[in-house]
């Protein structure tokens, strides 16, 4: 069967020089090795640092040494609301309405404030339906707020198993376990893409069925925005939340996000409350009673860490040139490469965990060794050791991620002649 492959450095030159959008790869600092790069594919760990952070963030020490206090309000982009200045470019990352979206706090804290409005457990209905394997802070956090209502995780977390070969999960598999436990959960809480297999969830379906068995739903998209084109405001969501050190590139620790569904915007959801969700046009007026400000603004506790906003703001505009729909058409070229080279060039030795079905995954292949974890981590350190970036993840998965932005077809290439040589030694 003839392929568009081939496992060569000139086919992989070709096809870099081909691609339209290979421009954005010197928009990035690439981790060296020796003297040349490193073949990076981590960016779904942490993101590489766009090239313009460095000056963005002296511009605000700028203002901060020069106007001080008046840097609130005379900076070139004035704090006061320096969140809004990525508002519209994080509501088109995701799919959002404008109001819908902010940028804030880190990804657990915001899963926390979200629990508060959207987890109100009844004494009939008081279950959180998450994935069996979950992130560890996505299980602590939702048996942390059981506990904190007074229920038991025993009786009040349920955990879906993966019942397909490699671990994913169907569709059928959560309709089914809606079907006989719907009744008693109050809030469906999966992710966009699981970290470890890779797979990607049908959003909108979940959000209709988990409504339709009248549970509130939210997402953790840490491993999704960025990665692939979302519909949030379509896909029905409660809530969302995410990181952006990850596929968003804006830093280690980075400032994370969050999504309130519009139909919430107005709703006096209860919330721990902070000034900064205030109301903008009395804030100030500094009165004893907290008024929300309409729309996810209003889960704001604190005055934005312009810090933190700087990589953000300079990532997004990326994002914003070269789009979602652009990234997502290269991301699916790239993966489809590396899954044939390791399909055709390593089928011995490696197995792919990720779904094959292009739609079930975004940039991120989960391999295995076929000979087991010890030959994993040796494989691992190995391609380490020769500037090949992947991440390990327990028990036997190592993660390979070519990111649209700054990834070539050659890193995919490299990764399989590094592998393929560690394979022969
Ligand atoms: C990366 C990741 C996190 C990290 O949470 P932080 O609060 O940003 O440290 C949480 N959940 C998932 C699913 C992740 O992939």
């Amino acid at each position: 069967m003839s392929t568009p492959y081939e496992a060569t450095r000139a086919w992989a030159q070709a096809a870099d020089a081909a691609d339209p959008l290979r421009a954005f790869r010197d928009e990035f600092l690439i981790p060296p090795h020796g003297d040349g790069q490193t073949h990076y594919l981590c960016g779904n760990s942490l993101g590489l640092q766009p090239r313009a952070v460095r000056e963005a963030i002296g511009e605000e020490l700028s203002d901060w040494g020069e106007l001080a206090v008046e840097g609130h309000f005379r900076g070139r982009r004035p704090w006061l609301n320096y969140h809004e200045f990525v508002r519209d470019d994080l509501a088109t990352v995701v799919g959002a309405k404008p109001i819908e979206v902010v940028a804030m706090n880190t990804l657990g804290v915001n899963l926390h404030l979200m629990m508060v409005s959207f987890y109100r457990p009844t004494p009939e209905r008081h279950a959180i339906l998450i994935e069996a394997g979950a992130f560890p802070t996505d299980r602590y956090a939702v048996e942390s707020q059981v506990r904190y209502h007074g229920f038991s995780p025993a009786l009040s977390l349920i955990e879906l198993e993966g019942d397909e070969p490699n671990g994913s999960i169907s569709m059928a598999a959560i309709e089914r376990t809606l079907a006989e436990h719907g009744e008693r959960i109050a809030l469906v809480m999966l992710p966009g893409v699981q970290y470890r297999t890779g797979q990607v969830f049908d959003l909108k379906a979940i959000a209709a069925l988990a409504h339709k068995h009248g549970c509130m739903v939210g997402f953790d998209l840490a491993h999704a925005v960025g990665n692939l084109p979302l519909q949030l405001h379509d896909s029905g969501a409660d809530f969302a939340i995410w990181c952006s050190y990850k596929y968003l590139n804006a830093g280690p620790g980075a400032i994370g996000g969050a999504f309130v569904h519009e139909r919430h915007a107005t709703a006096t959801l209860p919330r721990f409350a902070g000034w900064w969700g205030h109301d903008k046009s009395t804030r100030f007026k500094m009165g004893p009673e907290f008024v929300p400000t309409p729309g996810a603004d209003g889960w704001q506790l604190s005055n934005p860490p312009i810090m933190a906003l700087v990589p953000l703001r300079v990532s997004l505009e990326i994002f914003r040139r070269a789009g979602m729909e652009r990234l997502r058409e290269k991301a699916l070229k790239l993966t489809g490469y590396l899954e044939w080279l390791v399909d055709s060039q390593l089928g011995d030795v490696l197995e792919v965990v990720t779904p094959r079905e292009p739609s079930r995954r975004g940039s991120q292949l989960s391999i295995r060794v076929k000979a087991g974890r010890e030959q994993g981590r040796a494989l691992f350190e190995y391609l380490e050791r020769n500037g090949v970036i992947g991440d390990w993840r327990e028990p036997d998965v190592i993660r390979i991620s070519p990111t649209p932005l700054y990834n070539r077809f050659e890193d995919c290439l490299a990764f399989a002649e590094a592998a393929r040589a560690w394979a022969k030694s």
